[in-house]
């Protein structure tokens, strides 16, 4: 029998979203966070949503994906977005917060509203209503106990992703698909000659990168940065991920030296991972560096390399479309798969709003198709080979024709006028 109770486990991004909406909602709530007795290794304060690097929340302009997510929050009465608001500091077109004033306001108005236990939780109570938000730093007793629950190879430490491209940027007379050895289609190969290939490599070697935040940072064996390999050797890349063999080559192309790999990333095939190509170079220069490969050269980056410390479920092997470990377990933020302040805290809204109508007795829902929000679970419950966390970006969208004469900024105000009155039916529908 489930008690009337929900449970938040950490109070980040997620965490307090959620809290918020079901204390909005009339719901009991506790929500329990290790910190300041337990510290994680990036978080300095006792405060709830702490930003832990930038004090940026990106853009607010509605043609940037990230301004889109913000409008749909806002819709969904988002508790960070309001605090953010009250705390903002000139940023340009990005929503810039006072750090210190923005966790200490959401401490102070939460910690009136909901009780708030300050203790790490390593066990995760059999019958109760349980949001887990912890985050990418998520204590080890925790680990242990979820890694019990779904099984050690499907909890991930690391993130080593590499950047996607949005297909309508990629220049198809320079690209061929084909698999290695004959084994279909599922590639798209961008074939490079020997100069080009050499200028590639010097210049990922002298890219401007980003330190490791945390000394957890560091990279692997397994899974090696695109610039690791390269300093092993000017022709590592080329024997290994890079190697133009096992390939039907066409005729057109010539003296094929190296082939950079994309491989499909969403259904729709709007998105494309450039295979192997995990980072941690700057992402303007990863813009400079990885236009000089032919096929990409106008690529348009819906998601940037990067490498550091992060817990995360293999979500769509262990998790329901909702996001659901069990009927009364809920996880959200970056233990979901997702990857940014506003995507975190987003997942704890529909996490709220799900363990709130669990609570009723009334089924799970999702956003509609065609929000950004959508866009963020469809990717997070669908099956990959590697499944890597997601930040907002148009290539989650549901799209339809652009037409002839729309320009990319007119279409995607179309995008956004689409989804925000999908989502504000879909809101007053069923009270949310
Ligand atoms: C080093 C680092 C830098 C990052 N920088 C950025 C950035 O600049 N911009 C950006 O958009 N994103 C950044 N991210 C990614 C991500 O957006 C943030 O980590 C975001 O805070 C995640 O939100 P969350 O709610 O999932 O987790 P968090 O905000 O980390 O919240 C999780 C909370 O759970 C607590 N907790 C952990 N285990 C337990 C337990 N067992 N019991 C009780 N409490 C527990 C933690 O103390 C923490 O307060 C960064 C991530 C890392 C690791």
């Amino acid at each position: 029998m489930h008690s009337k109770y929900v449970y938040v486990i950490g109070g980040g991004l997620a965490g307090t979203e959620a809290a918020f909406y079901l204390y909005k909602k009339g719901i009991n709530v506790t929500l329990y966070e290790m910190r300041p007795h337990k510290m994680t290794t990036a978080h300095s304060t006792p405060y709830l949503a702490e930003l832990v690097c930038s004090n940026s929340f990106k853009s607010e302009e509605l043609t940037n994906a990230h301004g889109m997510l913000k409008r749909e929050m806002n819709i969904l009465g988002s508790f960070l977005l309001d605090i953010a608001g009250k705390t903002r500091i000139p940023g340009g077109k990005a929503l810039v917060v006072d750090r210190n004033r923005f966790s200490s306001m959401v401490t102070n108005v939460l910690g009136k509203k909901i009780k708030i236990e300050r203790r790490e939780i390593v066990d995760i109570p059999k019958n109760d209503f349980i949001i887990i938000s912890t985050g990418p730093l998520t204590s080890r007793g925790l680990s242990e106990k979820l890694k019990e629950i779904i099984g050690i190879e499907h909890l991930f430490y690391f993130d080593a992703v590499s950047p996607i491209v949005s297909f309508d940027s990629l220049d198809m007379d320079k690209a061929f698909f084909g698999s290695r050895y004959g084994y279909g289609k599922d590639y798209l190969n961008c074939p490079m000659k020997k100069e080009e290939y050499e200028k590639l490599i010097e210049a990922i070697l002298s890219g401007g990168k980003y330190l490791p935040h945390i000394a957890e940072d560091l990279f692997f064996e397994g899974c090696l940065p695109i610039e690791e390999m390269a300093r092993r050797g000017k022709d590592t890349l080329r024997f290994s991920l890079m190697k133009p063999v096992g390939l039907s080559i066409p005729r057109k192309f010539t003296d094929v030296y190296a082939v950079v790999q994309l491989r499909k990333e969403n259904r729709e095939g709007t998105m494309w991972n450039i295979v192997g190509f995990q980072t941690r170079l700057k992402y303007s220069e990863q813009k400079r560096v990885f236009r000089m490969i032919p096929c990409l050269k106008n690529a348009e980056f819906l998601r940037f390399g990067k490498i550091h410390r992060n817990t995360y479920l293999n979500s769509p092997k262990v998790l329901d479309i909702f996001g659901k470990l069990r009927q009364n377990i809920f996880i959200a933020g970056t233990l979901l798969g997702v990857e940014g302040y506003m995507e975190s805290a987003v997942t704890g809204i529909i996490a709220g709003i799900n363990a709130f109508r669990s609570l009723q007795g009334l089924k799970n829902l999702l956003p509609p198709r065609g929000t950004m929000i959508r866009g963020l679970y469809d990717y997070i419950s669908t099956p990959k080979e590697n499944f890597q966390p997601i930040n907002a970006n148009f290539g989650l969208i549901e799209l339809y024709k652009k037409g002839r004469n729309v320009s990319k900024k007119e279409y995607r105000m179309q995008l956004v006028e689409r989804s925000t009155k999908k989502l504000e039916v879909w809101r007053n529908k069923y009270e949310i």
